[in-house]
């Protein structure tokens, strides 16, 4: 089956179009600066075709559209007509509890997704127009959400509640839900897979290390806690996202310098995290190399960053019981050697011993970092959220 996936931002569009038989991806790119000007990214399987240029895309409509005139051109596009795609696999942000899987999408579902919005107000909104746009260009394909929360179903409740009145949960819930579940997943089952560890019998634990950052325990197959709640704030210190920080704090702050709400919140998710703690960046790449200039902010910043994901591995191997493999994703998790480092540092208590060769690794390897004697291993697994929804769209259409 062909699946086209989308990714729709507030002014992008990324997508991919996956062969779900041979995984293969048969082209792929991003539509940027949508409603401001517009720039079109597109490559081939044959890797010869690449282009990034300017295309005016005044809504996310135009967007869309371009991306299925070139998908079918008859000289770069890689198919023949529309009706080659069996179906779209979107990705959504924020499902709250009313999605634990994904879901055909039909007018009620649609519905459901905007009450959820305000859970994910930065979002949820672009991911129903990238549903919306391609509903109208592709009336007769079936369309499925996926969703980011979707995994973090299975918490129990001691996992997923706040210690708030009880009644702002059954009024609104207000509750943890987590966030990268597509990823989560993805790497969990092939974290099992590597490891040769049957996955209805396991104790992983999957630090997702990017612009945003979560680390979930995940028990026999499921996600049993996870770092993110309500939104995707709680929890790791991120790029430029506080995470876990005293709201008594908050409303100092707020007092001492007459903040409102929103700005308080912007505060929190866009000027926090190792940028905030730095003053120099939120990309890991500039703290190491200004650390090693001497600046003590950024040495702060990421031994603070690699000391939170510790503290969250440790607390998800006490809630398990024990922990059977450990794996790194994403940006920071696929790259950063520093930061891998770190971490296994301080579990050599439990036989986890790093090789300092194998962990060099970077851009896209999938690798063991640990020695062979080590009783626990760790792995860089490289995530492929679009591969995932791919799949899944695909298992539910088939
Ligand atoms: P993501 O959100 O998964 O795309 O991750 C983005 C982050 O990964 C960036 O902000 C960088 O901090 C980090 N990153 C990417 N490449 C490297 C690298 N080679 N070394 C260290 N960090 C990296």
């Amino acid at each position: 089956m062909d699946i086209l996936v989308i990714n729709c931002g507030s002014s992008s569009l990324k997508y991919q179009l996956i062969n779900t038989e041979t995984e293969e991806v048969m082209a792929k790119g991003i539509c940027e600066r949508v409603g401001v000007d517009g720039i079109f990214t597109y490559k081939n399987n044959d890797g010869v075709n690449m282009k990034k240029v300017p295309f005016d895309m005044p809504t996310h409509k135009e967007a869309a559209q371009h991306v299925i005139d070139t998908l079918t051109d008859p000289e770069i596009g890689v198919i023949k007509s529309l009706e080659e795609i069996s179906a779209v696999g979107h990705r959504i942000v924020h499902g709250g509890d009313k999605f634990s899987e994904p879901v055909i999408i039909n007018d009620e579902v649609l519905k459901e997704v905007d009450e959820v919005s305000e859970l994910a107000p930065l979002h949820n909104p672009a991911n129903i127009i990238g549903i919306r746009t391609c509903q109208e260009l592709m009336p007769n394909t079936p369309q499925v959400g996926v969703f980011d929360t979707a995994f973090h179903q299975t918490m129990p409740p001691e996992a997923y509640m706040y210690a708030l009145p009880y009644e702002y949960y059954e009024k609104y819930r207000v509750r943890r839900y987590g966030f990268h579940g597509t990823s989560h997943k993805f790497v969990s089952r092939r974290l099992a897979e590597v490891c040769g560890i049957p996955l209805e019998t396991s104790k992983l634990i999957i630090c997702h290390l990017g612009g945003g950052a979560s680390v979930t325990a995940v028990y026999n197959g499921e996600s049993i806690d996870t770092s993110m709640g309500l939104t995707p704030l709680e929890g790791l210190a991120m790029g430029t996202r506080s995470g876990d920080v005293d709201i008594g704090a908050v409303e100092f702050i707020a007092k001492k310098k007459g903040m409102d709400f929103p700005e308080i919140m912007n505060m929190l998710n866009k000027e926090s995290g190792v940028l905030g703690l730095s003053g120099v960046s939120s990309d890991f790449r500039d703290l190491w190399n200004t650390r090693a200039e001497g600046n003590v902010r950024s040495g702060i910043a990421l031994d603070m960053f690699c000391y939170r994901v510790l503290k969250y591995v440790g607390a998800y191997i006490a809630v398990m019981n024990g922990v059977d493999a450990i794996a790194f994703t994403a940006g920071i998790g696929e790259n950063d050697e520093g930061v891998r480092e770190e971490v296994i540092r301080n579990l050599s208590y439990m036989g986890m011993f790093l090789d300092g060769d194998a962990n060099q690794a970077r851009y896209g390897k999938e690798v063991c970092i640990t020695t062979p004697e080590s009783r626990i291993p760790a792995w860089v697994i490289p995530t492929d959220e679009e591969l995932e929804i791919a799949r899944e769209t695909a298992e539910l259409v088939g």
